[in-house]
C-alpha cells in the first residue's frame, strides 16, 4: 500500500474537497463509484498532448511509477538546456507534481497548467497554487503560473490554430497568494488521513463541488429512500440546508409544511408517495395539446456528440455535432414507418445528415421531440450553416412540437414519474416493464452519454467492429423515437372519451 501522506495533486484537490475521500481511496475504495467519464479523461489527454506543441519544441519525461526516476529525468533535461519539458517531475518532502509544461523564462521557469475546459475553476487555481509551492520548495525559480485552456469562442477553419484554439491566464498572483494557504492545507490533510480508523464525516455540500464524490451513496446510507435530496429540481444547497436542520424524510418535510418553501410539483411528489395518490390525469389540457398536432406527424430524436478540439471546418470546442437521427412516421390510424440516419465514421456529419432530413421531413408537417429545445437548437445551427437547406429546415423547426408539455404542465401525473418530466423517468412510469421498451436490454449503448461515445470512437475501430456499434446506435436511437411512439399513445388513450 502506498503511503497515505504522500500527496501530489490531485490528491492534494481532492483533500481539499474533503480528506476523506482520500481516507476512502486508500482503506475502502470498492465502497466507491468511479463517476469520471472516459469522454472527460481522453479529451483532457487529447488536448494534453496538443497544448505541448503551444511553445514548439519540448522534450517530455516518460511516466513510470518510480518518481524518482521521473525527478532524475526531469533535472537532466533541465541541465541539458531544455526550453519546454512536458510531465516535467518534482517530488518534496512527499509532496509530488508532473507540471505539464515547464516553460523556460529568462533565468527561470514558468509552471503552465493545460486544461481541457474553456475556463478557469478555483480547483483548478489550488491545483497550480500546490505546483507553485512545490517547485519553489524544490528551489525552482518560478517566474509564471499560467493556466492554459480552450478558447470556447473558437471556431476552426481549414487549420487548426493553436494559438486560437488556447487562451493563456496568467494565474501567478493567486498561486502566490495562496502559498501558506498550501502549506496550512498539507498538514491539515495529512492530519485527517493519518488516522487508521474511519473517521466520521458528515455529507455537506462538498460531496457535489467541484466534483460530485464518488462516495456519496457510502457517506450516505444512512438516509431514507425518499429524502429531501430526491426532491426533483431541488437545488443541491437547499436540500443540505434543510438536512442540517434535521429534515431529511418526505415524513419531516409535510411535517414542517408551514415553515418550507417548496413548489408545488415537489410537495405533489411528497404526497404521491406519502398518500400513494391515484394517477392525476387532466383529460381536457390533454385532449387540448392533442389538438395541435396534425398527421402524419413525425417523431424525431437526435443523437449529437462534442470534440474538444475542433476537427471540423466551422465547429467550435465543445459544440454539438449531430451525427444521427431517428424518425417514427405516424399515421393518424396509428400504422408506422421507420427512417433513419447515421453517418460514416470519421466524416464530417453535418451536410449529409441535414440532406437527409430535409429530405425525409416533407414542408409544413408536424414534428414531434421530447424536451423540443434541443432538437430545434440543432436544426437552427444546421440551417444556420447550409443557407441553401435553410428554408426547408427551419419549417422544421417552426412546426416542431414538445411531447414533454402534458408532462411539464402535469396534465399527466403518476407517483413513478417522482416529480421528474423527463423521459427517464416518464416513460418507465407510463409503461412499466415492458420488454419492448426497455433500454438495459440493449446492446453497448444504453443513452445519449455512450451513444456520443460510441460514435466519437467508432473510426478506430475493425470493420466487424464498426458494424456492430452502427447496429447498436441504430437500436438505441430507434427505441427513443419509438418510446415517444408510445407516450402519445398512452396519452391519446387517457383523452379518450369514457375513460
Ligand atoms: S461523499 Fe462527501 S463526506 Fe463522503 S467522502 Fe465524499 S465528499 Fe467526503
Amino acid at each position: 500500500m502506498s503511503d497515505i501522506t504522500e500527496l501530489s495533486k490531485t490528491k492534494y484537490c481532492k483533500g481539499l474537497q474533503c480528506p476523506k475521500i482520500l481516507w476512502l481511496d486508500h482503506y475502502k475504495p470498492e465502497v466507491g463509484e468511479n463517476l469520471l467519464s472516459e469522454t472527460v479523461m481522453e479529451n483532457g489527454n487529447l488536448v494534453g498532448d496538443l497544448a505541448r506543441k503551444y511553445f514548439g519544441e519540448y522534450s517530455l519525461v516518460d511516466f513510470s511509477y518510480d518518481k524518482s526516476e521521473m525527478t532524475a529525468r526531469t533535472n537532466e533535461l533541465i541541465a541539458a538546456g531544455a526550453e519546454n519539458i512536458a510531465e516535467a517531475a518534482f517530488l518534496i518532502n512527499g509532496l509530488y507534481c508532473a507540471v505539464d509544461i515547464l516553460h523556460k523564462d529568462g533565468d527561470g521557469w514558468d509552471i503552465v497548467e493545460v486544461k481541457s475546459s474553456t475556463h478557469i475553476s478555483d480547483v483548478y487555481l489550488d491545483d497550480m497554487a500546490f505546483q507553485y509551492y512545490v517547485l519553489k520548495n524544490c528551489g525552482v525559480n518560478v517566474k509564471k503560473v499560467y493556466n492554459l485552456h480552450l478558447n470556447g469562442a473558437y471556431v476552426r477553419k481549414d487549420e487548426l490554430d493553436l494559438k486560437g484554439l488556447f487562451i493563456m491566464e496568467d494565474c501567478t498572483g493567486i498561486a502566490m497568494e495562496k502559498y501558506s494557504a498550501v502549506e496550512q492545507a498539507v498538514a491539515r490533510i495529512r492530519d485527517y488521513v493519518s488516522v487508521t480508523e474511519e473517521p466520521e464525516r458528515d455529507i455537506d455540500l462538498y460531496c457535489e463541488k467541484p466534483y460530485e464524490c464518488g462516495y456519496k451513496k457510502y457517506c450516505g446510507r444512512h438516509l431514507p429512500e425518499h429524502s429531501v435530496f430526491d426532491l426533483a429540481k431541488i437545488q443541491k444547497r437547499t436540500a443540505y440546508k434543510h438536512y442540517h436542520n434535521g429534515i431529511i424524510s418526505f415524513e419531516d418535510l409535510k411535517a414542517n409544511q408551514k415553515s418550507i418553501k417548496l413548489n408545488d410539483n415537489q410537495w405533489r411528489q411528497i404526497d404521491s408517495v406519502l398518500e400513494d395518490r391515484p394517477d392525476e390525469i387532466n383529460k381536457e389540457k390533454i385532449a387540448e395539446f392533442l389538438s395541435t398536432l396534425t398527421f402524419p406527424l413525425y417523431h424525431l430524436d437526435f443523437e449529437t456528440y462534442q470534440q474538444a478540439v475542433p476537427e471540423f471546418y466551422g465547429v467550435r470546442p465543445y459544440q454539438q455535432i449531430p451525427f444521427q437521427y431517428s424518425l417514427h412516421i405516424e399515421q393518424e390510424d396509428g400504422s408506422l414507418e421507420h427512417r433513419e440516419f447515421l453517418a460514416e465514421a470519421g466524416t464530417d456529419p453535418r451536410r449529409a445528415l441535414a440532406e437527409r432530413l430535409a429530405e425525409d421531413i416533407p414542408m409544413n408537417v408536424c414534428s414531434l421531440a421530447f424536451n423540443m429545445s434541443f432538437e430545434k437548437g440543432v436544426i437552427k445551427r444546421l440551417a444556420e450553416l447550409y443557407p441553401d437547406l435553410s428554408e426547408r429546415l427551419m419549417n422544421i423547426h417552426d412546426n416542431m412540437h414538445d411531447l414533454m408539455v402534458p408532462f411539464f404542465r402535469q396534465d399527466y401525473y403518476n407517483n413513478a414519474m417522482q416529480g421528474s418530466y423527463s423521459i427517464k423517468y416518464v416513460l418507465p412510469a407510463l409503461y412499466p416493464d415492458d420488454p419492448e421498451l426497455d433500454y438495459h436490454s440493449l446492446e453497448g449503448v444504453h443513452n445519449g452519454t455512450e451513444a456520443s461515445a460510441a460514435f466519437a470512437g467508432l473510426a478506430s475501430h475493425t470493420p466487424e467492429e464498426i458494424e456492430v456499434i452502427r447496429n447498436n446506435l441504430l437500436k438505441y436511437c430507434g427505441l427513443d423515437t419509438f418510446a415517444m411512439v408510445k407516450v402519445l399513445r398512452k396519452l391519446k388513450e387517457s383523452a379518450a372519451p369514457g375513460r
